[in-house]
């Protein structure tokens, strides 16, 4: 048999987020060989670990999540301390991606200990990837807060961020989260993702006013979601009078130079142009 690549130390294993042909030869590996299994269910973990012919044998499985960090986590260090190949994975997906593993792996770096990965799904990259928007830069921002007016402050936050948005929704507050953001974000080209890698996998592409209209009037779909959202529309470039109204303002309780610094800040336009054209309306 071919020596076991798992190392010493933590190693988060990704799984899959519905096709359960989405494991990945490392991430079975790594189940076969590790001295302990933690898992955020151990019934989901076990029934991963039956479909893929892997034995647990006579090994440690310890449920750890966000309700047992206090009990759990000593038991996981003395045995990551001791030398021994510990994996952790979660119900679906990557682990720590809106799932809990953050305060074992920071845990685990505190203490000098290995840690490693088998990368695998992730829903918010599946959607980003299928959605037809723009990838070069994103944001994403997990669960949107589930009663209205928490959510409406929650996404102010992120609307003026230059980047596509990543979130993950509830099927019954689609419709009510998607509005909130038409109105919010105003009309931004969005997706929602549905049943990712299963049989009703579907993707549906339109602005977020019109996503809105849609799921308000079929109601709630089935299976899990995730919203993406595409960045806000550049800033109109600022006109001659945009830059003299911002520099009058400024010129009024600062120096030229920090009035240019401010103004070619607030206006994305070249300091030594602003200063130039503040020196000017100084001189009048
Ligand atoms: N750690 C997981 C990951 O890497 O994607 C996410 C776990 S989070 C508790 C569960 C949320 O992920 C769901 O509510 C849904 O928004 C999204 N999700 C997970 N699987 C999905 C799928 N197959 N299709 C669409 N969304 C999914």
């Amino acid at each position: 048999m071919a020596k076991s690549q798992l190392r010493p130390g933590l190693t988060l294993i990704s799984t899959p987020i519905g096709n359960a042909g989405d494991i990945t030869l490392r991430a079975l590996d790594a189940l076969r060989d590790a001295d302990a299994i933690a898992c955020e269910d151990t019934r989901v973990a076990r029934r991963l670990m039956d479909m893929h012919g892997v034995s647990l044998g006579g090994r440690p499985l310890l449920a750890y999540h966000d309700h047992n960090v206090a009990s759990a986590m000593p038991r996981l260090l003395d045995l990551l301390r001791g030398g021994g190949r510990v994996v952790f994975l979660s119900d679906a997906g990557t682990p720590m991606v809106a799932d809990p593993g953050f305060r074992l792996a920071q845990a685990v770096i505190g203490e000098g200990i290995a840690l490693s990965a088998t990368p695998g799904p992730c829903a918010a990259i599946m959607a980003l990837t299928l959605s037809g928007l723009p990838s070069d830069r994103f944001t994403f921002i997990g669960f949107a807060p589930p009663k209205r007016e928490a959510r409406r402050g929650f996404l102010r936050g992120f609307a003026a961020i230059p980047t596509t948005l990543i979130l993950y929704e509830s099927p019954k507050r689609l419709a009510a989260s998607l509005a909130d953001m038409a109105e919010i974000f105003g009309p931004r080209d969005a997706a929602v993702a549905r049943e990712l890698t299963k049989m009703f996998e579907e993707v549906r592409r339109a602005p977020l006013d019109a996503l809105a209209a849609t799921y308000a009037q079929e109601g709630a779909p089935k299976g899990e979601v995730v919203v993406v959202i595409g960045p806000p529309p550049p800033a109109e470039p600022a006109t001659e009078a945009d830059l003299d109204a911002a520099l009058t303002d400024a010129l009024a309780t600062m120096t030229v130079k920090d009035a240019a610094k401010a103004v070619s800040t607030e206006l994305g336009m070249p300091r030594r142009e602003v200063y130039e054209r503040a020196l000017a309306l100084r001189q009048r």
